[in-house]
């Protein structure tokens, strides 16, 4: 059994993705604390894997986004098979602290450690996109020794408009002088959307 938080369709609102209709399939739990975390994961119903395959069945989109908490602590390689036969392309929002199952389609790593120090530090070494939040002070780290193919920052949310926009504006700044980079905004947030 898997401990579910919520299915739900939405525009996967980051990243390289971004805009792109998915089923959000957010599983329960994180073995990390972080401070600005801004899902609320812990609670969670018990399903089976092919009730969730079920649920996700019930929706038209074509991508699955499997989030969390994080998902890596639960996911299994069954469970994205069972997705991958009813034509689901699968993706994962992990903080690479744990190994995931091989047959994924699409990893988004979204390292926690410059907050968190050594006890978040990566395990995974390939991944699709690096999505890294960005405060407009700290300097971004490169995770060199990580395999990616897209590189996004994302200005954090502080909840507070004026900090927001001066933050959303250092970070354009930064992806000005840093290529490497691209903008990642939350569009889900600005669309008003779940
Ligand atoms: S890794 Fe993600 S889900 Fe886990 S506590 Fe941090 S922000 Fe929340």
């Amino acid at each position: 059994m898997i401990r579910v938080n919520e299915i739900f369709c939405s525009l996967q609102g980051e990243g390289y993705h971004s805009g792109t209709p998915a089923v959000f399939v957010r599983l329960s739990g994180c073995n990390l604390h972080c401070p600005f975390c801004d899902t609320r994961h812990e609670h969670g119903t018990e399903m089976s894997e092919e009730e969730v395959v079920e649920a996700v069945r019930r929706h038209a989109a074509h991508h699955v986004v499997v989030t969390g908490g994080e998902p890596a602590l639960q996911l299994t390689p069954s469970l994205v098979d069972a997705l991958h036969v009813i034509g689901r392309y699968v993706a994962v929002e992990t903080n690479a602290t744990r190994a995931l199952p091989a047959n994924v389609d699409w990893v988004t790593l979204s390292p926690k450690d410059a907050f968190l120090g050594p006890q978040a530090a990566p395990v995974l070494t390939r991944a699709d996109e690096l999505k890294l939040l960005f405060d407009g002070v700290h300097e971004p780290q490169p995770y060199g020794d990580i395999s990616v193919t897209h590189r996004f920052l994302q200005p954090c949310d502080t909840g507070d408009p004026t900090q927001n926009a001066r933050i959303t504006a250092a970070t354009v700044d930064y992806i000005l002088r840093h290529p490497e980079w691209r903008l990642s905004l939350q569009i889900h947030k600005i669309l008003g959307i779940q």
